[in-house]
């Protein structure tokens, strides 16, 4: 199928995923390749390409991703030094892959800036 989303995908079922949580809104699952000891990934259910092309009525999901990623941060992950929510946005953000999504890292000591 053209222009198949890999997150879609994973949203739908039809690609097999870890699971951390989901709801209505929004679907939370480990990184196939994690940069941390703890690397969950947070995806909104609606498809939207990037942070890019975001719009008013995204409010919701994109707030509600902040709260849903503290308390699986604290609640379901027990990380209580702290931890990294971050969303790379086209080319020079170095997205890869283009379904909004946000990194939940956690687990060491992170450096600023980011390379
Ligand atoms: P980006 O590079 O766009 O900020 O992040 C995309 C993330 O999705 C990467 O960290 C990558 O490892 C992860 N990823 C890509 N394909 C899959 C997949 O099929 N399953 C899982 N669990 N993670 C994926
Ligand atoms: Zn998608």
């Amino acid at each position: 199928m053209l222009n198949t989303c890999i997150f879609c995908e994973i949203i739908s079922g039809r690609v097999s995923s870890d699971k951390v949580f989901d709801d209505d809104m929004l679907y939370a699952f480990r990184d196939v390749n994690p940069q941390s000891p703890v690397h969950i990934v947070i995806v909104p259910k609606k498809h939207i390409s990037t942070l890019g092309e975001v719009c008013e009525s995204d409010e919701v999901v994109l707030g509600h991703i902040q709260v849903i990623a503290s308390k699986i941060a604290k609640e379901f992950l027990s990380l209580k030094n702290g931890f990294r929510v971050v969303s790379n946005c086209g080319y020079d953000g170095g997205q890869t892959v283009y379904h909004v999504h946000y990194h939940l890292l956690g687990g060491r000591v992170f450096k600023w800036p980011p390379g």
